[in-house]
């Protein structure tokens, strides 16, 4: 510590969590302004943050996360903090916090203070209020007002926002004409692995806008080139990010690897049923999916995945493709040695990079299997632009994004694909994949197939999903919690 420094902020992506792109941004900008940064890194469980705070004598905590179950690692963090009596100010980041959720869940947990970070720029600003002398508590205190506004706000919207059972949910199903509809049956079923990926292929499937916002730059790719404010910002990454990708190629810094499967499948109510082989008698996996119940206007549907299937009781020999992949095998090496040379950029950037490899080889690999392995759109011709803005037939939906929001589905999907011993990728107990650089998900091939979001599921869904799961309904909430449409 200097004697000039402005505060010591300790840094931590939390429990179960991988991901560290944002934290150590604003760790970099944090720095930049003088503060001293202690950053545990990744994983990091709530009693060692709390000890290493004590130890170092923290003024502030800022955490990170990416996935959902985050979400609750950082309630918990607040309740702890609470429980030990502390006035640490806590700091939350990360992309699926958010101002509302900081507001609704962890706020109230804890007194200290609690300020949602949206960006790196911003962090600098709100640590100065916090740390300063003549309005750090008056800064708290507003803070504090105006989140138990947007609780009183919220509470009133959802009260207003009009919900369906569950039974008449299904009922508004989508539903297509299945007498004329006759699936393309893939090329193989079973899986297929692919173990050494060409980096230079998946190179030029990159989509590069979300290469800027990691960077906390906003705009599209190409057109922020030359944007007034952050054009010049934006060539200089650009630049940067193209020679090392180049190096990335040629020295194989990384391996990519993948393993995908094509199964015999059938929709059985909101679920998905997998079979063995092409006499449909034995289930091997059962896909469970959630339904949307707002109130939808005339002719739209309450959506469900399962509907993107064929019924079981329509007989038509449907399938369902699944896929794991990653492009950050041997990253680590690369990242420990630029940050053995405090090389923050360069450790950033390379995440960055593999970040966008890992996309980039969903996007392929989900365009081989519509023209080549599942071939159900075997003519499709797009350019890279027509891939990027999805338009071509059928989705890759992720467990853990808005139309599958449950994280444990990837059970099943590691079940099936066992991407551990086939692709190198690992699951941590909040269902991040190791490396971070990883992408997975559900192929559908029904050409009406749409991404959408569950919204908010109410308590006969809930209580039903966790029947299906064989679940108590208590642990189902815990995972579903981003999603709950009534407090528990
Ligand atoms: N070209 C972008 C694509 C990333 S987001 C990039 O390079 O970053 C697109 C992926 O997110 C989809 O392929 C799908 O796997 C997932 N996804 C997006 N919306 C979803 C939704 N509503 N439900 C489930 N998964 C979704």
């Amino acid at each position: 510590a200097t004697s000039s420094s402005n505060g010591k902020i300790l840094m931590a992506t939390v429990k179960g969590d991988v991901h560290d792109i944002g934290k150590n941004i604003v760790g970099v900008v944090l720095q930049c302004n003088n503060y001293e940064v202690i950053d545990l890194g990744v994983m990091v469980h709530a009693e060692t943050i709390l000890q290493e705070a004590k130890e170092h004598q923290v003024d502030i905590i800022g955490l990170s996360g990416l996935i959902t179950p985050s979400l609750d690692e950082m309630v918990h963090m607040a309740s702890e903090m609470q429980r030990l009596g502390l006035r640490i100010p806590l700091l939350i980041g990360g992309a699926t916090t958010s101002r509302i959720h900081t507001a609704v869940k962890i706020d109230p947990k804890y007194d200290g203070g609690v300020v949602y970070v949206p960006d790196a720029s911003r962090a600098v600003g709100v640590a100065g209020e916090l740390l300063s002398e003549a309005r750090g508590e008056a800064y708290i205190s507003a803070i504090k007002t105006e989140y138990a506004q947007l609780r009183d706000q919220r509470e009133q919207r959802q009260t207003t926002k009009k919900t369906v059972s569950l039974q008449r949910a299904r009922e508004n199903g989508f539903v297509d004409d299945w007498d004329s509809y006759a699936p393309t049956v893939p090329t193989f079923l079973g899986l297929r692995i692919f173990d050494d990926y060409d980096l230079n292929e998946l190179a030029q499937c990159i989509d590069w806008t979300p290469f800027f916002h990691a960077w906390e730059l906003a705009g599209k790719y190409p057109k922020i080139l030359e944007d007034a404010v952050v054009g010049e910002q934006a060539r200089h990454l650009f630049a940067d990010a193209k020679s090392m990708l180049k190096q990335i190629v040629e020295q194989k810094w990384l391996t990519a690897r993948a393993v995908i499967g094509f199964f015999p499948a059938n929709s059985f109510d909101d679920d998905i049923l997998l079979f063995s082989d092409e006499t449909r008698e034995d289930v091997v996996a059962v896909l469970h999916h959630l339904r949307q119940q707002l109130v939808k206007p005339p002719e739209r549907p309450n959506w469900c995945l399962s509907d993107f299937v064929a019924p079981v009781e329509t007989e038509i020999p449907d399938y369902i493709g699944a896929f794991a992949l990653t492009a950050g095998i041997g990253i680590e090496e690369h990242v420990q040695r630029f940050e053995a040379a405090h090389d923050d950029y360069d450790s950033i950037m390379l995440k960055a990079l593999a970040d966008r490899l890992a996309e980039a080889f969903a996007e392929r690999m989900h365009q081989r299997v519509r023209t080549e392995f599942w071939a159900y759109s075997a003519d499709e011709n797009l350019t890279n632009e027509e891939l990027i803005a999805e338009k071509y037939r059928g989705i890759r939906p992720a467990p853990g994004y808005p139309a599958c929001p449950d994280h444990t589905e990837k059970q099943t999907l590691w079940e099936l694909l066992q991407p551990d011993k086939n692709a190198g990728i690992e699951i941590t107990e909040s269902y991040a994949m190791m490396p971070a650089a990883s992408v997975s998900g559900w192929y559908f091939s029904h050409p009406q197939s749409q991404y959408f979001g569950t919204g908010k599921i109410q308590r006969d869904q809930v209580e039903d999903y966790a029947e299906r799961k064989n679940l108590t309904t208590e642990e189902v909430e815990k995972w579903l919690a981003p999603v709950l449409g009534y407090q528990v």
